[in-house]
C-alpha cells in the first residue's frame, strides 16, 4: 500500500543573492511515513524542517528528487486535497471571531454554507472553543489560537495532518489538550506529521521520528526503539560491606549516596542475581529501573556526533 508520505532523494538548494554561495537546506532526503502513524520531524534551527514541509505542500519547488502523498506526486493539486495544514506562526486577522475565521477558511476550501455551519459546530466542540466562538481573535490566548488553527486544519476531515510546531508557546494545560485531541485523531486513523523542536512533546506523542541535521537525515526510527534502555539501575539500603564489594565487582558502575548503594547492570539476569543476593542478606531494595534514554539525549548525541 502507498505510504502517506514518501520522498525520494528530496533536495532543495537555495542560492544566495549573488549566486556565490549555495545553501543545501534539504539534502538528499528519502523518508517514508506509513499511513496512520504519528511522525515527528526534529532538528535544530535551520536544519531544513520547514523547507521539507514546504516542498511536500508544493509551495517550494525541489531542486532534485520527488515526493508523493498517498501515492500521488505532491506537485499535483489533487495530492494536496487530503492534507490539513497548520503553519508555524500563523496570523489570523484579530478582528475576526473564532467562528468567522473558520467560516472564511471553510469557504476557501469550497464547502457550501450548510456543510460549513455543521462542520464548524463539530470542530468548535472538538477543540473546546464553543463558548468563545463569537469572541474576536485579538482576545484569544496563544493556546486558544493554536486550537482554532487545528480546527481550521481539520475542516475538510483530512487523512494527513501536517503541523508545524503545534504546541509552541502553549502552556502545559493547553499542550495536554492538544495532545489528547491528536490522540483522538490518531485513533481514527489520521496520519499526523509534526515538525517540532519540543522534544518532550514529541516523545509523548509520536511513534516515529526522523532527526534532520544540516539538511540530511541523521537518524530515523521508532521512538520506543531509539530510547530503549540498555541496562538497569538498582539501589539498595543497609548493604553489608562484604556484599557491597561483591556487587561492585559484578556491576558495570557503582556509587554510594545518602546511605544507599547505587548499581548499574547491563543485563536482566545480572540485576536479578543482585536482587537475590541483597534480599538473602536482608537488605531493602529502594528502587529498580530500566535505564532508558530520553529523546532529548538521543537528539543531543545525534546532532553533536
Ligand atoms: P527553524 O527550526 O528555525 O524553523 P528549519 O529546520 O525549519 O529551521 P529551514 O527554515 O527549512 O530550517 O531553513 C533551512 C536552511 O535554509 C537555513 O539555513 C535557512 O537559512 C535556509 N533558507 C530557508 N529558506 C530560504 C530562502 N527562501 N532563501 C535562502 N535560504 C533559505
Amino acid at each position: 500500500m502507498d505510504a502517506a508520505i514518501e520522498t525520494y532523494s528530496l533536495t532543495k538548494v537555495y542560492r544566495s543573492l549573488w549566486r556565490r554561495r549555495e545553501i543545501r537546506a534539504v539534502d538528499d532526503v528519502s523518508l517514508r511515513v506509513e499511513r496512520g502513524t504519528t511522525f515527528g520531524l526534529l532538528g535544530p534551527n535551520g536544519a531544513g524542517k520547514t523547507t521539507f514541509v514546504k516542498m511536500l505542500l508544493s509551495s517550494v519547488r525541489p531542486t532534485a528528487g520527488s515526493a508523493s502523498i498517498f501515492g500521488q506526486d505532491c506537485r499535483r493539486a489533487e495530492a494536496r486535497r487530503p492534507i490539513g495544514y497548520l503553519p508555524e506562526n500563523h496570523r489570523f486577522p484579530a478582528y475576526m471571531t473564532g467562528s468567522g475565521m473558520l467560516d472564511f477558511y471553510a469557504a476557501l476550501s469550497g464547502m457550501d454554507a450548510g456543510s460549513r455551519r455543521r462542520r464548524i459546530g463539530e470542530l468548535l466542540a472538538l477543540v473546546g472553543l464553543e463558548k468563545w466562538a463569537g469572541l474576536r481573535l485579538g482576545k484569544y490566548s496563544k493556546g486558544m489560537l493554536q486550537r482554532l488553527g487545528l480546527a481550521q486544519a481539520l475542516m475538510h476531515s483530512p487523512a494527513l495532518l501536517v503541523l508545524d510546531e503545534p504546541s509552541d508557546g502553549v502552556d502545559p494545560v493547553g499542550r495536554r489538550q492538544i495532545r489528547e485531541m491528536l490522540h483522538g485523531l490518531e485513533e481514527r486513523g489520521v496520519t499526523i506529521f509534526i515538525n517540532s523542536h519540543l522534544l518532550a512533546e514529541v516523545e509523548l506523542f509520536c511513534r516515529e521520528v526522523a532527526i534532520l541535521h544540516r539538511g540530511k537525515v541523521a537518524l530515523v526510527g521508532k521512538v520506543k526503539e531509539l530510547t530503549a534502555g540498555n541496562g538497569y539501575s538498582l539501589s539498595a539500603a543497609s548493604v553489608p560491606e562484604r556484599l557491597e564489594e561483591e556487587l561492585r565487582a559484578r556491576a558495570s558502575a557503582a556509587a554510594s549516596r545518602d546511605g544507599l548503594l547505587e548499581l548499574q547492570f547491563a543485563s536482566r539476569q545480572q540485576v536479578n542475581e543482585a536482587v537475590d543476593l541483597l534480599r538473602a542478606a536482608g537488605c531493602e531494595i529502594e528502587s529498580l529501573l530500566p535505564t532508558a534514554s530520553t529523546l532529548e539525549e538521543v537528539f543531543m548525541r545525534t546532532v553533536n556526533a
